[in-house]
């Protein structure tokens, strides 16, 4: 099976330390003996080999040789993030029931680590089935100051979206999940990060009551046309070159909030069927990428709906 690996892929980098900030972990453990530790990905002014690994399936042979051959001192905003990060362990392990309550039957390893990293990669993907792995420079150069407030809610819901991502990984394998083609791959993305968006994304974008939020509805005047006719060409065409491929993922959960036409209209439906009791997900989850189209179904309107269900009559 190909599987899941265009989904490890996806998500959304950097490290900087000294060897023994790398031995530094937060043991803050539940009861129950779960518990949330901080990994330091640098070690002596480079990436950590672990950091390194990390971004093996994200980065060429050569762009990762230039990256590990790095020499650079972390800097006191990398820092800053770094601390920010390693004061919310135990917020963050807190948060575990409440974001496993749409994934039942799921279970995750009792120890999650937080990989921090200094360069290379996103400001944050997830590794393997038990990693978040967060970039304090990327984290740095989209966000600010990690001391900026904003900052601080920020990432939690950072943590919040890679933790469900974890979360979906291990459904997915529980569930013998086969990913083969392009519209499998694309499908499960916009689940995946649809999923991941609906724990991450600011409060603007959230339904009132069942209405659609000012900010949603006119934003999605633009997406809901795109998301019907890339997820139609996906869905009745077999064959795509690589252009084709790369013209209709752009934007499907990357780039600004606002152009996100895969991951943004599912995290918001998945809101609407919420209605705030995450237990109304638990179906969403178990239909894995096949609740796109029922999503889309129910929520499309206008003429994006008229073309919508006419594909569905022909299909
Ligand atoms: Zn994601």
């Amino acid at each position: 099976m190909r599987v899941v690996l265009f989904y490890l892929m996806i998500t959304c980098v950097i490290f900087g330390c000294d060897k023994k900030e790398k031995i530094k972990v937060s043991n803050i453990k539940n009861e129950d003996g779960r518990i949330i530790k901080v990994k330091i990905g640098i070690d002596s002014n480079k990436i950590s080999s672990e950091w390194k690994a990390a971004l093996l399936k994200r980065k060429s042979t050569s762009e990762l040789d230039s990256i590990s051959k790095i020499i650079k001192h972390i800097t006191k905003e990398e820092q800053d993030w770094l601390k920010l990060i390693e004061s919310k362990t135990k917020r963050w392990n807190a948060f575990r029931d409440s974001l496993k309550v749409p994934f039942q039957n799921i279970k995750l390893q009792d120890t999650i680590f937080i990989l921090l990293g200094y360069h290379g990669g996103d400001d944050a993907f997830t590794f393997q089935n038990k990693t978040i792995c967060l970039d304090v420079n990327a984290l740095y150069n989209s966000y600010g100051s990690a001391k900026d407030t904003v900052n601080d809610n920020r990432i939690d819901r950072f943590f919040a979206h890679e933790f469900t991502h974890l979360l979906h990984k291990q459904w997915a394998k529980k569930n013998k999940l086969e990913i083969n083609t392009f519209k499998d791959r694309i499908f499960w993305e916009c689940i995946t990060e649809g999923f991941g968006m609906y724990r991450s994304m600011s409060p603007k974008w959230f339904p009132i009551k069942d209405s659609l939020s000012e900010t949603s509805k006119n934003t999605f005047k633009v997406l809901y046309p795109i998301f019907t006719e890339r997820i139609i060409e996906v869905s009745t065409k077999s064959n795509f070159t690589s252009e084709e491929e790369n013209r209709l993922h752009t934007n499907l959960s990357r780039g600004s909030m606002k152009k996100k036409w895969g991951a943004l209209p599912v995290a918001v439906w998945l809101a609407l069927e919420a209605k705030g009791n995450d237990e109304n997900l638990i179906k969403w989850v178990n239909k894995g990428p096949d609740a796109l189209i029922p999503l889309a179904e129910k929520y499309l309107i206008n003429e994006s709906k008229t073309a919508f269900d006419k594909f569905l009559n022909n299909n």
